[in-house]
C-alpha cells in the first residue's frame, strides 16, 4: 500500500502576506532534510506539504525528520488510494487494522476539498462508519474521544487515508525570522536556548569559547557533538571556536577578583558581536536562566547587556533547571551536555563573586585593562569555523 506523509502547518498561516514565502522556505528545508533518504517528491497544495517516497525510502525516518521541521503544526502518515468510495472503505479497513484492533472507540472524519466527489463529508463518515462498525465489531463510535480517528481526506490528486494528526514541531519555519548567533557551552542550557529560538524561526550560527589547556580537546569536540545533534530542528549550523586564553587570562591577572565573571561575559559578548558580523547576525542568544549563577542575576545581567548594542535573546530566562532539563532530554542533547568536561566559564572563578556589580565599578576595572580590546579583536579574527551539516 503506497504511503505518504502529510505536513499541515500552523501560526504560519496566520501571517497573511507572508505566507508563500514561509511555504517556500518550508518546501525547502523539508527537500533538503529528506535528501540523504532518496528520493522523495515534495509538493504543496491546499496548505499541506506532501511528502511523498517515489520508490521504498524509509518512511519512518522520513517521518520522524519531518516531526522536527518547525513550521509544521501537525503531521499525518496515510494511505493513498484511488477516489473511489470503495476502494477508500477497503483501504481504511485494512491500513488501520491494527489500530483499529487495539482500539475500543473509533468516529469517521472526512474532508471533501474534491467537491467532485459524489458522497458529502457526512455521508463518507455514516457509510465508511457503518463498514467499520461491521468489520470490527468489538469497536463502539465515540465522537468525542476516540481512541482512533479514522480520517478520509478526498484532495485534488487522490484520497489519503489515516489515524489522525500528530502534532509536529510547531513555530516558525528557520529562517523567517532572522539570524541570530547562539553562545553555545557544553552546557544544558545553551542547546535548549537553540531549539526555542530556531523554533521562532530563527536560523542560527554558533560560537564556541575555548582556552586550551584549561579546556581540552574533548570539550571541543563535546560542543561539536551538541551542535549536530541540533542540526535536526535548526538546519546546517556554523561554529565559530573562539581561542579566548588570551584575553581571559589578561582579565584574570588584571582586573578585581570579584569582578572576573561579569567582565568576562563582557568580553565574550563583545566577541560575539564581532562575529556576528561576520555571519549577518542580528542578535545573540544565550542559556542564561534569572538567578542561576552568579553571573545571572538581574544587575550582572545588566551590565552584560550594556557590553554591546545587538538584543541579547534569554529564551531560558523564566525556566528552572527541570524544565530546561525536560526540553534537553526531549531534543537529545542532554546525556551529551552531562559529561563532565570543563568550561571555560568556569575556569578561573573567584569563590565569592559579586552578585550585584554596578555598570561603574565594571567600567573602572575596564579602564584599567587597556590591552583587552586587541586581544578581543584578535580572538574573533582567529577564531576557527566548523560547518556542521545535516
Ligand atoms: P549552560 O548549561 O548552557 O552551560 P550555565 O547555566 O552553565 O549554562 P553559564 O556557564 O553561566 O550558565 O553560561 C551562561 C550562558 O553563557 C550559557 O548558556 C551560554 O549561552 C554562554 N556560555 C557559557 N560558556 C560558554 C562558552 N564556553 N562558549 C560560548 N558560550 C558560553
Ligand atoms: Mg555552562
Amino acid at each position: 500500500m503506497k504511503e505518504i506523509i502529510l505536513a499541515y502547518q500552523g501560526e504560519m498561516s496566520l501571517k497573511g502576506l507572508n505566507r508563500a514565502t514561509f511555504e517556500s522556505v518550508l518546501l525547502k528545508t523539508m527537500r533538503r532534510r529528506l535528501k540523504s533518504l532518496g528520493s522523495f517528491k515534495i509538493y504543496k497544495a491546499q496548505s499541506t506539504m506532501y511528502a511523498e517516497p517515489v520508490g521504498d525510502e524509509d518512511i519512518d525516518e522520513a517521518e520522524d525528520r519531518i516531526s522536527k521541521i518547525f513550521g509544521i503544526a501537525t503531521i499525518s502518515r496515510a494511505a493513498v488510494c484511488p477516489k473511489d468510495f470503495d476502494v477508500i472503505c477497503d483501504t481504511a479497513k485494512e491500513y488501520l487494522r491494527d489500530a483499529l484492533m487495539q482500539a475500543k472507540t473509533f468516529k469517521v472524519s472526512a474532508r471533501r476539498s474534491d467537491k467532485t466527489f459524489p458522497l458529502n463529508s457526512m455521508e463518507i463518515g455514516r457509510e465508511l462508519g457503518h463498514i467499520l462498525l461491521e468489520a470490527y465489531p468489538h469497536l463502539k463510535v465515540d465522537v468525542h474521544d476516540p481512541d482512533v480517528n479514522v480520517t478520509v481526506e478526498i484532495r485534488d490528486f487522490a484520497a489519503y487515508v489515516h489515524g489522525g494528526k500528530k502534532p509536529g514541531a510547531g513555530g516558525l519555519p528557520v529562517s523567517t525570522s532572522g539570524k541570530a548567533m547562539l553562545m553555545l557551552s557544553g552546557g544544558i542550557d545553551s542547546p535548549v536556548a537553540a531549539y526555542m529560538m530556531a523554533k521562532r524561526g530563527l536560523s542560527l550560527a554558533c560560537a564556541h569559547f575555548a582556552s586550551p589547556p584549561y579546556t581540552s580537546e574533548r570539550a571541543r569536540m563535546k560542543v561539536l557533538t551538541l551542535a549536530r545533534k541540533l542540526t535536526p530542528y535548526t538546519g546546517n549550523l556554523n561554529v565559530y571556536i573562539v581561542p579566548y586564553t588570551a584575553a581571559q587570562e589578561y582579565i584574570r591577572d588584571n582586573a578585581p577578583d570579584v569582578l572576573f565573571t561579569v567582565l568576562m561575559r563582557r568580553s565574550m559578548m563583545r566577541i560575539t558581536k564581532m562575529l556576528c558580523e561576520k555571519e549577518n547576525a542580528d542578535a545573540i542568544i544565550t542559556g542564561e536562566s534569572l538567578a542561576q549563577v552568579a553571573s545571572q542575576t538581574l544587575k550582572a545581567i545588566a551590565c552584560t547587556d550594556a557590553a554591546q548594542d545587538l538584543p541579547v535573546l534569554r529564551p531560558c530566562i523564566g525556566m528552572d533547571k527541570c524544565e530546561i532539563t525536560d526540553i534537553a532530554r526531549k531534543i537529545d542533547t542532554f546525556e551529551t551536555s552531562i559529561l563532565p568536561y570543563e568550561d571555560c566559564c568556569t575556569i578561573f572563578t573567584p569563590p565569592h563573586p559579586k552578585t550585584k556589580p554596578s555598570l561603574e565599578e565594571i567600567e573602572e576595572a575596564e579602564a584599567g585593562m587597556p590591552g583587552l580590546a586587541e586581544l578581543e579583536a584578535k580572538a574573533a579574527q582567529e577564531a576557527q569555523v566548523e560547518y556542521i551539516n545535516l
